[in-house]
């Protein structure tokens, strides 16, 4: 890899816009906001589906 020294996008790497630093768009920006979002709330997925297949399911068969 050939680094420059220069900013760029955390995310896809790409030079950064000055309007959407620090990032490269818009796109980027929000993908940011959202990881951290989903990260300060909960692990998408694990515990949902861990509430829904309760164990009463099994037992009653
Ligand atoms: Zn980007």
């Amino acid at each position: 890899m050939t680094n420059t020294g220069r900013p760029a996008c955390s995310i896809c790497g790409k030079p950064l816009d000055p309007r959407y630093r620090p990032f490269c768009s818009k796109r980027c920006a929000d993908l940011d906001l959202h990881r951290w979002l989903s990260g300060s709330y909960s692990i998408p997925g694990d515990t949902e589906e861990d509430e829904r297949s309760s164990p009463d399911d099994s037992e009653a068969r």
